[in-house]
C-alpha cells in the first residue's frame, strides 16, 4: 500500500510499540520507522531482533523528520517525554500516544508541543499480560477497536491517524476525552483492579496452599492471574491518571457486591439467580460483536506464537 507516513517514530519500545512496529510492516504503512527506549538494554534488544529500522540512542535523533511521533511510554511518563523531544519536532508533524488514559495525557502533553504540531489521543483496546521489546506481534490489533480521542484536534490530521491504525488492522472509532476515561475504566481499569484484588486475596488466605490455588487454578481463577500479571508500572500510572472515573466505577461496583453478599446470607436465590442471568446475557453481546468466541481459551495461546 502507500505508506500513510513517510516517517514514524515510536518511542518506548514495549508490547505495543512493538506490535505497531511489526503491524507496520506486514501493511507498509510507513517508509521509515524510528525507535527509541530509555534503557540500553532495550534498545540493544530491538537491534537485535530488528525492531524499527533505525534504533536511535537519544530520542531527539529519533523524532527528527519525524511525520507521525507516537508515545508508547506509561502514562505518567508521556509528559516528561513531550517537553523533551518538542523542540525538536517537524513543523506539521502529528504527536499522538497510546496511552490507556486520556484527560491526563492530554493535559501532561498538549501544553509542551509546539505551534503546528498537532496532538491527536488514541488507544488501541488491545494488549496481553506480557511486556517489553519481544513481546509484541504484528497481529494484535487485528479487528480490535482503536479509540481515537481528538480533543479539538485538526480533521485532516484526526483522519490521517485513523487510517494509519486502520491498516494496521484496527477499527477505529472516536471518543470524547471523559467519556473515554469512564468507558475504559468500566471494560478494563476496574477488571484489574478485581484481579489484582482477588490474587492478592488468594495470596493471603493461608489456608489454601500455594499447590492447591495452582492445581484448581483452571475454575475461573487462572484468567484473574493472567491479567494480574499486568505491568505494574503501567497499571499503578493508570490508576493515578484515571482517578475519578476508576473510584466512581470502584464505588458503583462495591454497591453491588454489597448487595450479592445480602443476597447470599439471606439466601434471596432468585436475586442472585436473576443477576447471574443477566450477566450471562452481556457475555452473549461480547461474543457476537466478535470482540471473543465461544472456544474455552479464546486461542490466547495461539495469539502469542
Ligand atoms: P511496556 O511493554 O512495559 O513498555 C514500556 C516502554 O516504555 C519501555 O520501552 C520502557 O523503556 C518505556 N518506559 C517505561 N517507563 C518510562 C519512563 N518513565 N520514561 C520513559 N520511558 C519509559 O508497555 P506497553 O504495554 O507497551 O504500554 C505502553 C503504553 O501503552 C502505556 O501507556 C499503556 O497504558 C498503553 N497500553 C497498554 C496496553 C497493554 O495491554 N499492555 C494496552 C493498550 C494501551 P525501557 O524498556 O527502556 O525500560
Amino acid at each position: 500500500m502507500t505508506p500513510v507516513y513517510d516517517r514514524v517514530a515510536l518511542i518506548g519500545l514495549g508490547l505495543i510499540a512493538s506490535s505497531m512496529f511489526w503491524a507496520m510492516k506486514r501493511a507498509g504503512v510507513a517508509r521509515e520507522v524510528t525507535g527509541y527506549a530509555r534503557s540500553q538494554e532495550t534498545r540493544d534488544t530491538a537491534r537485535r531482533i530488528g525492531l524499527c529500522d533505525r534504533v536511535c540512542d537519544s530520542v531527539i535523533e529519533a523524532v527528527q523528520d519525524a511525520d507521525l511521533v507516537v508515545l508508547c511510554v506509561p502514562v505518567g511518563a508521556m509528559g516528561a517525554v513531550a517537553a523533551e523531544i518538542s523542540p525538536h519536532l517537524k513543523p506539521g508533524a502529528t504527536v499522538s500516544d497510546v496511552g490507556s488514559v486520556k484527560k491526563s495525557v492530554i493535559e501532561t502533553v498538549r501544553p509542551h508541543l509546539p505551534k503546528g504540531v498537532s496532538f491527536v489521543g488514541a488507544h488501541p483496546m488491545a494488549g496481553t499480560e506480557h511486556s517489553g521489546p519481544e513481546s509484541g506481534f504484528a497481529s494484535l490489533f487485528d479487528n480490535r477497536w482503536c479509540l481515537i480521542v481528538p480533543d479539538g484536534a485538526p480533521e485532516d490530521a484526526t483522519q490521517k491517524l485513523e487510517q494509519f491504525w486502520q491498516a494496521l488492522g484496527a477499527n477505529c472509532e472516536r471518543m470524547e476525552v471523559e467519556h473515554h476515561d469512564l468507558v475504559c475504566a468500566v471494560v478494563s481499569h476496574i477488571p484489574h483492579l478485581i484481579a489484582y484484588t482477588m490474587v492478592g486475596v488468594a495470596d493471603d488466605l493461608s489456608r489454601v496452599s500455594d499447590q492447591e490455588v495452582i492445581k484448581y487454578s483452571a475454575a475461573g481463577f487462572r484468567d484473574f492471574t493472567r491479567i494480574a500479571a499486568s505491568d505494574p508500572t503501567m497499571w499503578r500510572d493508570v490508576f493515578m491518571t484515571n482517578k475519578d472515573a476508576t473510584l466512581e466505577i470502584l464505588g458503583r461496583f462495591t454497591e453491588e457486591l454489597f448487595a450479592l453478599q445480602r443476597a447470599i446470607r439471606t439466601g434471596d436465590g432468585d436475586e442472585l439467580f436473576e443477576y447471574f442471568t443477566r450477566t450471562r446475557a452481556i457475555r452473549r453481546g461480547i461474543i457476537e460483536a466478535g470482540q471473543d468466541t465461544e472456544a474455552p481459551d479464546f486461542g490466547r495461546v495461539k495469539i502469542h506464537e
